[in-house]
């Protein structure tokens, strides 16, 4: 007591606040925050990256049962281990085998509480004094929050609209020095819905083995592809350079809330091994939280048994729907596609604010449409691009079809006055 006013000696650590920055819920939150709640009309989430309340991206029944059953065995509540159990780790590496010309064993797959902790432990395990690393332009901005926490400088490099958001490889070499210790690629792409063929991660691989650094494969939108490229995992240049591969069920499987995903090192000449990032990788998970065992317990099942009408529905709604967005955008003079999406659920469209009135930049447009129109879409600048947005195509496509009509109203109702309605 001080004056007779009590003093508490504790306050929020400031550096997580600054380090979460600029976060894609963090945005979506505020949007939300501006819908009329006079207006009776149904919200429209173009924003979001999880379908899973949409009937037509229900998981599949084979998936709830492999937990159900993974429960009601008893089996699994205990406490796991800290690399996660081993059936599902076995199951976790024949799973990804399938598409390598080598095969994972147990010992390359680390379990972790989503994608999310993946990216959290292998940046964890690369940080160090001066050290940095690359980062795609547009992002995954849980990259950036994360380097901000620790020691590890994040530098970017754009991908390129023209050539499909390739990687701009000429930026990458660019930008490294002899404290680079890694590059992130994510395919198939959030947020700009591309695919890389099998050439352009190959040209990706021979950067890295150039430079010295591993590639993390941010893999989350794995075989979610409806365009001309099938995808290829980075894991199979694994032989050239030690690549270490990020997934999780979320997505493939439309189960964001079950939280499991693993961190895989592919990696044929034990570089990740000899240069101590293994070991660092295991101290890392001793000291944080696992995934529920008893989800642990229903991966065997869950990878092995999915049958392959379940994903192939999928991928026919996404395709739907891509296509439904494509040609819709086409329609608005404002907004320019400059690569239709081939994969993940999500499409970067530029923004042409010229062509509008009274709109000061894309955060201001997707406040004036949450507000006028209930529809919610992300502005760039949450994934790094100024004056873009990024519109998530995975909804039902009557709802799809209706927010874009909402959009399309909205730019009309923008467009300057001199122009008059020319469109
Ligand atoms: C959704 C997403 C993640 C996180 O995945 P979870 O399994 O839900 O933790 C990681 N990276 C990218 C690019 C994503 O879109």
């Amino acid at each position: 007591m001080e004056n007779g006013v009590q003093k508490w000696r504790f306050k929020g650590n400031e550096s997580i606040t600054t380090a979460s920055g600029i976060t894609v819920r963090g945005v979506l939150n505020m949007l939300m925050e501006n819908l009329n709640p006079d207006d009776e009309k149904q919200i429209l989430a173009l924003g979001h990256g999880d379908p899973s309340h949409f009937p037509s991206f229900r998981t599949s029944p084979l998936a709830v049962d492999a937990v159900v059953d993974a429960l009601r065995s008893f089996r699994f509540n205990c406490y796991g281990s800290t690399v996660g159990i081993l059936p599902a780790r076995k199951a976790v590496a024949e799973y990804l085998s399938r598409d390598l010309p080598y095969k994972l064993s147990e010992d390359d797959v680390f379990l972790t509480l989503g994608c999310t902790q993946a990216i959290e432990v292998a940046l964890s395990a690369l940080s160090r004094p001066g050290a940095n690393i690359l980062l795609p332009t547009p992002g995954f901005p849980y990259y950036e929050a994360r380097c901000a926490y620790i020691d590890l400088e994040a530098r970017h490099f754009d991908l390129l609209p023209e050539k499909g958001w390739e990687v701009n490889l000429d930026a990458v070499e660019a930008l490294a020095d002899e404290n680079t210790v890694a590059m992130v690629i994510i395919n198939p792409g959030n947020p700009c819905g591309s695919v890389y063929s099998y050439e352009h991660l190959q040209k990706v691989a021979e950067t890295a083995r150039k430079l010295g650094i591993l590639v993390i494969a941010d893999e989350v939108y794995d075989h979610l592809t409806f365009g001309s490229n099938p995808f290829v995992p980075m894991g199979v240049f694994g032989s050239l350079i030690p690549v270490i591969t990020l997934g999780s069920i979320s997505k493939r499987w439309i189960v964001p809330g079950w939280r499991i995903g693993w961190l895989v090192t592919n990696d044929t000449q034990g570089i990740l091994q000899q240069s101590g990032v293994v070991e660092s990788v295991k101290g890392f998970l001793n000291i944080s939280s696992d995934p529920a065992t008893f989800i642990q317990g229903a991966v065997p099942h869950i990878l092995d048994m999915t049958q392959e009408d379940f994903f192939s529905k999928i991928i026919d709604v996404l395709r739907r729907d891509a296509d439904i967005c494509y040609e819709k955008l086409k329609q608005i003079p404002c907004i320019s596609c400059p690569h239709k999406p081939e994969g993940s659920m999500f499409v970067m469209v530029k923004l042409n604010l010229s062509l509008l009135d009274d709109i000061l930049d894309d955060l201001d447009f997707c406040i004036k449409l949450a507000k006028e129109e209930k529809t919610i879409i992300l502005p760039g600048m949450a994934v790094g691009l100024k004056n873009w947005l990024r519109i998530t195509f995975a909804l039902e496509p009557l709802a799809l079809d209706e927010g874009l009509e909402r959009l399309k109203a909205f730019c009309q109702r923008h467009e300057p006055k001199s122009i008059g309605n020319g469109w």
